[in-house]
């Protein structure tokens, strides 16, 4: 190990910075975050820094620093952008006895700055060991990306609880996992989500609950996460799709949802399929509610995992009301919806400022198959509507559209397996409607988008497709 990893108290220690560039201008933000007193060496300010010092956050003192300024300094940072100065002030500060970091220097310096991802209390600190600050910095990128925004909220609110549960739980094994489970638990969860009122209320509830194993076990009590997979591109997950996904002890999933993403799923949870492919319900709604309730009364945590988003067409608001009436813990995470999936895939804005100033969502699969609807409110010519479930129903569909007025050469689209690798794309005229849509039955999930955007579908190749995923 080329450098000693430590965190460093400067809470109302001395730092002496010397030079007034934009670089010192960034250690010092840093420094004051820290809670540290900044004297600043400089002939020159940075206007940013001159603020503040106007503002009294910063000591400056306008001359070259000497030995004696660096009496009682606890760190030293050095940063006038002149070679030949930078070498004098960091000797100076070796002989005060003061470890010193120069801007852009590695060789020079007693420490280094590892790149810092932040979230509240914590801090990840990252080191190359001065190989490759690229690196450090793209590795800052991917944890950046892999951690929940709200983190420094969860850290908060275990740091408040922490003398109570040490009061409350004795044992320090047992601590340790009440704290597990609370962490990664709903209660976590809830505080990651933004509930920061509603997932205090729980942990304090817990340890009212007083008895640690009682606390343990109601922290334990299992949740119903109802989480959109998006349209079928794994890259369209949220994070917090993705971080349910590597916690869940057992997963339901849809038809809709292929094997690329369930690859994300943590590798020992239970699968289990309850897709409802038309006319072959392999489970009907009922059974997936009870098992639902079923697993997470038994302390699971069930990832109900649907495709596009579980509001649009996907019979989420019926899930999450069969759980909540059987007082299990449940939470709803949006997905791309395959209307927006299908639309960016295709190139097909669904608003234009020249064609279309509304959107309409409609499903043709109807609970009684019958299409009702106000045909004439549909058929308005300067608005896109795009059609879920509506392969077998096209013919009858457009047939409704032309009879309310709609003109016959209004350009539609249909987009098969929408952002997957092996998506396909058919344009016409709504007059060819139903021609286009039996080109697709049989295949995959489909959507038809119907109004003058359609026209600016791209048709993507598979080829162009292979050469995106590629690009990425
Ligand atoms: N909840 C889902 C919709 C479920 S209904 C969502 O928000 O996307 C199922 C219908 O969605 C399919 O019949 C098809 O019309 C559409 N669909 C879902 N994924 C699709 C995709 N990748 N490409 C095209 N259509 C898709």
């Amino acid at each position: 190990m080329k450098h000693f990893p430590t965190f460093f108290t400067l809470q109302d220690r001395t730092v002496a910075v010397i030079g007034g560039s934009a670089m010192a201008l960034q250690r010092i933000r840093l420094l004051l975050q820290a809670g540290s007193r900044v004297a600043l060496f400089a002939r020159t300010l940075e206007p940013a820094l001159a603020e503040l010092v106007l503002e009294g956050a910063v000591r400056w003192q306008a001359h070259s620093v000497r030995q004696a300024n660096f009496a009682g300094a606890a760190l030293a940072f050095v940063a006038t952008g002149d070679a030949a100065e930078d070498a004098v002030a960091t000797e100076l500060a070796r002989a005060a006895g003061v470890p010193v970091n120069v801007v852009d220097r590695p060789e020079l310096c007693d420490f280094i700055m590892p790149a810092i991802v932040e979230r509240g209390p914590v801090t990840i600190g990252i080191s190359t060991g001065g190989a490759s600050p690229v690196l450090a910095r793209s590795l800052r990128g991917r944890i950046e990306a892999a951690l929940p925004a709200r983190l420094g909220a969860l850290a908060r609110l275990a740091a408040e609880f922490r003398d109570r549960a040490k009061a409350a739980i004795a044992g320090a094994t047992e601590r340790r996992r009440f704290w597990e489970t609370v962490l990664e638990g709903p209660v976590g969860e809830a505080a990651l989500a933004g509930d920061e009122s509603g997932a205090r209320r729980r942990l304090q509830a817990l340890l009212d609950g007083g008895a640690p194993a009682e606390a343990r076990a109601e922290a334990h009590a299992g949740a119903v996460y109802i989480v959109g997979a998006g349209p079928g591109d794994p890259d369209l997950l949220t994070f917090r799709a993705l971080r349910l996904m590597q916690q869940a002890d057992i997963v339901l999933y849809d038809e809709l949802v292929g094997p690329e993403i369930l690859d994300y799923v943590r590798r020992d949870a239970e699968r289990v399929y309850v897709g409802k492919i038309k006319a072959n319900h392999s489970k009907s709604q009922d059974e997936i509610n009870a098992l639902l309730v079923a697993h997470a009364r038994a302390g699971k945590r069930v990832l109900r995992l649907k495709g596009g988003d579980p509001f649009v067409f996907g019979r989420g608001g019926e899930e999450l009301e069969y759980v909540r009436r059987h007082g299990i813990e449940a939470m709803v995470v949006p997905g791309i919806t395959a209307a927006l999936g299908c639309a960016a895939s295709a190139g097909i804005p669904l608003t234009h400022r020249d064609h279309a100033s509304s959107v309409t969502f409609l499903t043709g699969h109807t609970r009684d198959g019958e299409l009702a609807t106000d045909w004439r409110v549909l058929a308005r010519p300067d608005q896109t509507l795009v059609v879920y479930m509506g392969l077998s129903a096209a013919g009858k569909l457009a047939a409704k559209l032309l009879v309310a007025g709609l003109d016959r050469a209004t350009p539609v689209a249909i987009v098969e397996r929408g952002t997957r690798p092996d998506q396909k794309i058919s344009t016409g005229a709504l007059s060819d409607l139903k021609t286009l849509a039996d080109r697709h039955q049989g295949g995959g999930p489909a959507l038809l988008i119907i109004g003058k955007v359609a026209a600016l579908a791209k048709s993507q190749s598979p080829e162009f497709n292979a050469l995106l995923k590629e690009a990425v």
